[in-house]
């Protein structure tokens, strides 16, 4: 297990405006595979670094089960790492790149041979292991370099944009590779990416990094499902969830929120506390949680289509209200055959209970 505890590291002294990572606590159990995830600057590479000892905090703990590693060399850490620019020797045959580490810590060569000969087969490369680095596809160099990490049997293994330079295609192989291999060597893993979908895709659980501080850090289907609050809401998601300002009012015990465009049933279930009547808030609905209806649907909203874009696998669609009041388009999802026209006016719906209303008198909460 791997405890980060109040984590902060501060690269230029001491100016709290400063902080690249700002009081982070994270667990990682033995054998999970977890992403850091975050806009640029959010703070990933610096915890990810802080983990490999590559960098040490300004203050807090970090801990590899209950071994307290602030001060412990990057050698000692008994960790792999696979970096972006995958950081293989160019002068150094596949063979010598795979077996340098085992060498460092003196191992016999020929038993650090033998052993990038058996991690090179796990990685599908030992047809390569004389080649130099530089008569190698990206993919090919991508997989000595996971090789070489795994090589020395690492507690725990730490991956910084380790795809960012394969094509779209072979990501997915990769990625799943990395997955399967993961699951099979039970290796504690920890990688850094900008891209949403691998991380939703390959970890049990994700970190969302904001200026430092996580906002969420859940399995991805309850970070979809259930944000925390408006940044994990609007960062996650392609097409990005609407999100409609608003004010919540109260009638006769029925809440709404009415928005610029239309007004919003809050069904009872789901009714806000009092204090939230009167104030702003926005109403978040997904692209797919939106649907056709028909007009005697007593939630049907009237929009007038904006746009209809083709995505393949269905269209997206674009609706104002009828009288254009509202700022923005709100955008949905229907399938191929869903009769919508530039200049329709059709009805919609929120799918059961799929929307989300964020607190804005505070910091974006989800109510
Ligand atoms: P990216 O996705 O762009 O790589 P990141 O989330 O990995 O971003 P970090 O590299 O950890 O972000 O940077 C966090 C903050 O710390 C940023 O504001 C960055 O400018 C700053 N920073 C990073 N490295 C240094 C450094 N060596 N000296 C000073 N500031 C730094």
């Amino acid at each position: 297990m791997i405890t980060l505890r109040n984590i902060v590291k501060n690269y230029d002294g001491k100016k709290e405006s400063s902080r690249a990572v700002d009081g982070l606590d994270l667990v990682i159990n033995k054998g999970e595979f977890v992403a850091l995830l975050g806009p640029s600057g959010c703070g990933k590479t610096t915890t990810l670094m802080m983990l490999a000892g590559l960098l040490k905090p300004t203050s807090g703990e970090i801990y590899f089960g209950d071994r307290l590693v602030n001060h412990v060399e990057p050698k000692d850490r008994n960790i792999g790492m696979v970096f972006q620019s995958y950081a293989l020797y160019p002068h150094l045959t596949v063979r010598d790149n795979i077996a340098f580490p085992l060498r460092e810590r003196k191992m016999p060569k020929a038993q650090a041979y033998e052993r990038a000969k058996e991690m090179s087969k796990i990685v599908q490369i030992d047809h390569l292991l004389d080649r130099k680095p530089s008569q190698l596809s990206g993919g090919q160099q991508q997989r000595v370099a996971m090789a070489r990490a795994l090589a020395k049997d690492p507690e725990i293994l730490l991956l910084d944009e380790p795809m960012s330079n394969l094509d779209a295609r072979l990501k997915l192989d990769v990625r799943d590779e990395i997955r399967k291999l993961q699951r099979e060597l039970g290796v504690t893993t920890i990688i850094v990416t900008h891209d949403q979908e691998e991380a939703l895709a390959i970890s049990d659980r994700v970190a969302i990094l904001n200026g430092g501080k996580i906002q969420q850090y859940a399995p991805p289907e309850e970070l979809f499902s259930q944000p925390v609050n408006l940044f994990v809401a609007s960062f996650l998601g392609n097409p990005p969830m609407n999100l409609i300002d608003g004010v919540v009012q109260e009638d006769k015990g029925v809440q709404a929120i009415v928005t610029s465009g239309f007004e919003f049933r809050i069904p009872e279930a789901r009714k806000l506390e009092a204090k939230h009547i009167g104030k702003p808030v926005k109403l978040g609905i997904r692209p797919h949680d939106l649907m056709l209806t028909d007009g005697s649907d007593p939630n049907a909203i009237a929009m007038k289509v904006d746009l209809v874009e083709h995505l393949g696998s269905g269209k997206l669609v674009k609706v104002m209200d009828a009288e254009q009041k509202m700022q923005s388009t709100i955008r949905f999802v229907t399938d191929n055959e869903a009769p919508v026209r530039h200049g329709d006016t059709i009805q919609m719906k929120i799918r059961e209970d799929k929307f989300h209303i964020f607190d804005m008198t505070e910091d974006g909460h989800n109510l």
